[in-house]
């Protein structure tokens, strides 16, 4: 009888455990909690922002990923354009170079930009300043294609 219990409570933390797991996953990567939605951030073109630092050379260059220590050029987005108000960064499988989207609050933009961490249902907004960026912080945001 008590060992069945034990392995009942043991099953049952098992089940509770992986039901936590697999929500986490569901909730970063499909967004199922918030259906229709995306997650929408702001980002600037400070080294924070976009993962860069300048040498003693004055060189700037990527301080992490598949880039790292390769120059960067501030500013300009994945795609070679200069990021402006409207720059919208994504994870390319999901909105591709050129798609056009109206983000309610910021308005339109055109996917030009990619990064390290905006995977999936995800996307990050160009703002002039770290400042108006982090003021944006992190919103669930029903997003229209407009092309
Ligand atoms: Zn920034």
């Amino acid at each position: 009888m008590r060992a069945s219990r034990v392995l009942l409570a043991l099953a049952l933390a098992a089940a509770l455990a992986a039901m936590g797991w697999a929500f986490g996953r569901i909730y970063r990567t499909c967004s199922l909690m918030h259906p229709g939605k995306v997650l929408v951030t702001g980002y600037c073109n400070c080294g924070k922002c976009c993962g860069w630092e300048r040498l003693a050379n004055g060189e700037t260059v990527y301080t992490y990923g598949k880039l790292k220590g390769k120059p960067k050029r501030v500013g300009i987005t994945s795609r070679g354009t200069t990021a402006r108000h409207g720059t919208i960064a994504a994870d390319l499988r999901h909105y591709p170079y050129g798609v056009k989207l109206y983000v309610p609050g910021y308005g339109y933009g055109v996917v030009e930009d990619i990064g390290g961490a905006i995977k999936g249902h995800h996307i990050d907004l160009w703002f002039p300043t770290h400042e108006e960026a982090k003021r944006w912080g992190a919103k669930w945001l029903k997003v229209e294609f407009v092309n």
